[in-house]
C-alpha cells in the first residue's frame, strides 16, 4: 500500500470528467486532491466549467430523451447494475486503497464496509427493481386505475467528502436502477474513488453512452452551474443543510425538487438498564468510527446519573486507548482530519466548549510531534446544559460531547432539543423504555441496542434540518420517479351527455 501511495505522489494522477462516453482532455483550472496523512498531492483535478457541466447535462438529456436506457427492459437494467457491483469488488483494493488515501479513513474501514457497501448498492437495486411495481385499483365500477413509476430524467447526483463512493454509488444505483441519466459531481476533498469507478465502467462498457456522466469541481463554480442548470429535472444531494438551502433556492424557480441529506447532531441515550458493555462498544463507534466524520455519528451523548461515574470512567479509557495514526496501517482506528480547515474548527470547538463551561475529559490536542498529517486526539467534553454550541452545531470530528440526565421526561426534551434530526440511539433492557423513547425521538432514524447499522429496505434521511426524502427501496423510488395515475374505462360506461337537451 505505501507503494501504492508513493507511486500516486510520484506522479499525480489527472482527474477529468467523463461526458457521453469519453473522458473530458485535461485542462482547466487544476485543484490539488492532497493525501491527509501526509499533506502531500496525490492528483490533479480539472476543475469542469459551467459549460462543460451544459455538455455534460445535454449528453444526458439526449441520452434520456433518445436513448435505449429509459425504456430497457428490467433484466437489461439488472445485468448493468451487477456488472457494476462485481467490478467494484474486482477491485476492491484499489478502491479502498485510494480512498483511504484520499479521505484518511483507515483502510480497514474503507475495505470491509465502504468499498464493499459502495458494491451492495447495485447488488440491491438490481433485486429491488425486478420484484417492484406499481399499484391496480378497480373500485369504480366500469374503470380500473393504474399507478406507474416513470423515470424522473436527468438526475444531478451531488456528493460529499466523508464517505465518497459508498453514499454516491447509492445514488447512482437508485437513479440507473428506475430508468434515469445521470450528472455526478463528487465533492472537490475526495474525487478519486469515484472517478477511478468511472473508468472501470467506460473499460467494461457497461453503460450506453451518455447515461452516466461526471463533473468535477468546486461548489461555486461547478456546484452552482449544476443546481441552476434548466435542464436537470432534480438533485440529489448529500452534505452540509448550508449547502442543501442554497441548491433547494436554486431549484425554486424550476418548480424542481431535490432529495437533501444533510447534516445531524444525533443524541445517544444510555439508560442505566442499559446492557453497559454493549452500549459503550455502540458509543465509541458512534463517536469514533469514519474518524467521528459522519452524518449519522452518535456523538451527542446522555448517561444516566446512577451508572455515569463506571461509564464515563471506560469511555474515557478506551477513547485514550484508541490507535491513532497512518490510515493505510491495519491496526490503525482514527485517521487524519480530512484538512487543515476541518482540523482549525476542531480546535476552535474545544476552546468553544471550555469558554462556555465544558469539561475536557479526553483529547482536545493535536496528536504527535510531526507537522505531517492533520491527527487528533478523540475529544470527549463534558457539558453542563445542552445549550452549548459544542453540544447544538456539528462538529464533524472524533469529538463527542456528555450530559448526564436523571430523568426519561428530561433526556428526550434534551435530546430533541437540536435543530437537526437524524439518528436518535437508544440503549436500554427495558422493553417499554426503549419503544416509548424511540417513537418519542424526532428523527429519521432510531437505533435501539444497535450502534450504526444500514438497511437499504428501509428509508434513510432526516428531519428538521437534516434533511428531505429517504434513501432506500421506496424512498429511493420517491426520489428517482415520477408517479403516474392511468385511469381507464373498461365497459364504455355511460357518460352524462353534456350539449344534448333531454
Ligand atoms: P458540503 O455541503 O460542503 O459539500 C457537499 C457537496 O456539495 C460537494 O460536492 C460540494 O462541492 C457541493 N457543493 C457546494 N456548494 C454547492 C452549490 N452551491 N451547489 C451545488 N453543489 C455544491 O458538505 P461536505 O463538507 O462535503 O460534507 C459534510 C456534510 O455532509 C456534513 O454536514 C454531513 O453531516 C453531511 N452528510 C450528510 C449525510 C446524510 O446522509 N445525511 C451523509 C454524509 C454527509
Amino acid at each position: 500500500m505505501n507503494q501504492f501511495r508513493a507511486d500516486l505522489e510520484r506522479a499525480p494522477r489527472q482527474v477529468t470528467g467523463y461526458v457521453a462516453g469519453s473522458f473530458v482532455p485535461t485542462g482547466s483550472t487544476g485543484i490539488d486532491v492532497i493525501d491527509p496523512a501526509t499533506g502531500r498531492i496525490v492528483a490533479i483535478l480539472n476543475e469542469s466549467t459551467p459549460d462543460d457541466v451544459d455538455r455534460a447535462v445535454g449528453a444526458a438529456r439526449k441520452a434520456f430523451e433518445t436513448g435505449a436506457w429509459r425504456s430497457s427492459s428490467v433484466a437489461e437494467r439488472q445485468t448493468a447494475l451487477m456488472a457494476i457491483h462485481d467490478a467494484i469488488l474486482e477491485n476492491v483494493d484499489e478502491l479502498a486503497a485510494l480512498e483511504t488515501i484520499n479521505t484518511g479513513l483507515p483502510l480497514k474501514q474503507t475495505r470491509t464496509i465502504h468499498i464493499t457497501r459502495a458494491a451492495q448498492n447495485f447488488r440491491f437495486f438490481s433485486e429491488f427493481i425486478n420484484q417492484d411495481g406499481g399499484d391496480v385499483y378497480t373500485q369504480e365500477k366500469g374503470y380500473m386505475s393504474l399507478v406507474t413509476y416513470d423515470p424522473i430524467g436527468v438526475c444531478a447526483l451531488i456528493g460529499p467528502w466523508n464517505m465518497p463512493l459508498g453514499l454516491t454509488a447509492m445514488k447512482i444505483a437508485g437513479a440507473l436502477a428506475f430508468g434515469n441519466t445521470c450528472v455526478v459531481k463528487p465533492s472537490e476533498i475526495t474525487p478519486l474513488t469515484l472517478a477511478r469507478l468511472f473508468q472501470i465502467i467506460d473499460e467494461r462498457g457497461i453503460l450506453p453512452e451518455g447515461v452516466l456522466n461526471l463533473v468535477n469541481g468546486r461548489g461555486q463554480v461547478t456546484g452552482d452551474a449544476i443546481s441552476s442548470h434548466p435542464d436537470i429535472d432534480m438533485i440529489s444531494f448529500t452534505g452540509g443543510t448550508e449547502t442543501g438551502a442554497r441548491i433547494l433556492k436554486a431549484l425554486a424557480p424550476g418548480i424542481k425538487g431535490g432529495a437533501m441529506e444533510l447534516g445531524g447532531k444525533s443524541a445517544s441515550i444510555v439508560f442505566a438498564d442499559a446492557d453497559i458493555e454493549r452500549a459503550l462498544d455502540g458509543v465509541m463507534l458512534g463517536s469514533f468510527m469514519n474518524n467521528g466524520q459522519m452524518c449519522l455519528a452518535g456523538s451527542r451523548l446522555f448517561v444516566e446519573r446512577k451508572v455515569a461515574d463506571p461509564f464515563i470512567e471506560q469511555f474515557v479509557a478506551r477513547t485514550r486507548a484508541l490507535r491513532i495514526g497512518d490510515p493505510l496501517l491495519e491496526a490503525t482506528e482514527i485517521g487524519p482530519m480530512i484538512n487543515q480547515a476541518q482540523m482549525d474548527r476542531v480546535m476552535r470547538y474545544v476552546d468553544s466548549g471550555s469558554g462556555e463551561g465544558a469539561q475536557l475529559l479526553a483529547g482536545g490536542r493535536r496528536h504527535g510531534e510531526s507537522n505531517d498529517g492533520l491527527y487528533i486526539e478523540p475529544t470527549i467534553m463534558q457539558a453542563p446544559s445542552n445549550s452549548l454550541a459544542i453540544c447544538q452545531e456539528e462538529i464533524f470530528a472524533p469529538f463527542a460531547t456528555l450530559q448526564i440526565f436523571d430523568d426519561e421526561e428530561d433526556v428526550i426534551a434534551r435530546a430533541n432539543d437540536s435543530a437537526f434530526g437524524l439518528v436518535g440511539y437508544v440503549w436500554s433492557q427495558n422493553l417499554e423504555r426503549a419503544m416509548r423513547s424511540a417513537a418519542r425521538l424526532r428523527t429519521g432514524t432510531v437505533m435501539v441496542n444497535s450502534p450504526i447499522m444500514r438497511d437499504l429496505r428501509t428509508g434513510f434521511g432526516g428531519v428538521k434540518q437534516s434533511g428531505l426524502g429517504r434513501e432506500g427501496a421506496k424512498g429511493s423510488r420517491a426520489m428517482f420517479t415520477e408517479m403516474k395515475s392511468t385511469i381507464i374505462a373498461l365497459e364504455a360506461p355511460a357518460l352524462p351527455r353534456m350539449g344534448i337537451a333531454d
